[in-house]
């Protein structure tokens, strides 16, 4: 698969809609994994045919994302891309992706810091609280705010908060740079005046 293929893909299955998808999986290729990411489909599904958000399939290399729509917002939407693209990055380099991971969890705060705030994401374990064994998430560090303290809900919705339980408000990663979608656009009218031309 080269990026070419899955955009040509992308664009036949989805319109606009598809084209634009792509292209931000190749933004964020760059601007978070540094361009390691290999090309993969991004194909967007009506349902989740799991009940939650279904990630990297991990025989067919995937990416699956539900369509956008007035629960889930098109800012919504690209965190699901970018949390998917953090199980792609994991399953490439053959470690744990699983939200329990430590390769998981040090991945989210990485990239939450290149987003410019600090998260912890600390190892799900049991501790003691007031006597009591417990499962829960292993305190921060000195330096971090509790706000963002992610518990292991919000580790495992990432970069999403878990609003019933947090504090943490969650982020929205950024939208496609406005020159690659204006290059996209004027690509889209060439093609409709190409396709509108009378044929001699
Ligand atoms: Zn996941």
């Amino acid at each position: 698969m080269v990026f070419d293929d899955a955009v040509w893909i992308a664009e036949r299955c989805f319109g606009e809609l598809g084209k634009k998808t792509i292209f931000l999986w190749k933004q964020y290729n760059v601007a978070y994994f540094g361009g390691a990411l290999k090309p993969t489909l991004v194909l967007y599904v009506p349902t989740s045919p799991y009940g939650h958000w279904v990630g990297l399939h991990c025989r067919d290399q995937n990416i699956y994302l539900m369509f956008p729509g007035a629960k889930r917002p098109w800012g919504f939407v690209r965190g699901v891309l970018l949390h998917e693209m953090v199980h792609q990055h994991l399953a490439q380099c053959e470690r744990d992706a699983s939200h329990a991971g430590q390769p998981w969890r040090s991945e989210i705060m990485r990239i939450t810091h290149l987003l410019g705030r600090d998260i912890w994401a600390g190892e799900y374990t049991v501790v003691k609280v007031a006597g009591r064994s417990v499962r829960a998430n292993k305190k921060q560090p000195v330096g971090i705010h509790a706000q963002y303290c992610l518990n292991q809900f919000d580790i495992s919705r990432w970069p999403h908060s878990y609003t019933k339980k947090s504090s943490w408000p969650g982020l929205e990663p950024p939208e496609l740079e406005p020159s690659v979608y204006a290059q996209l656009k004027v690509e889209e009218s060439t093609q409709a005046k190409a396709a509108a031309a009378p044929t001699t």
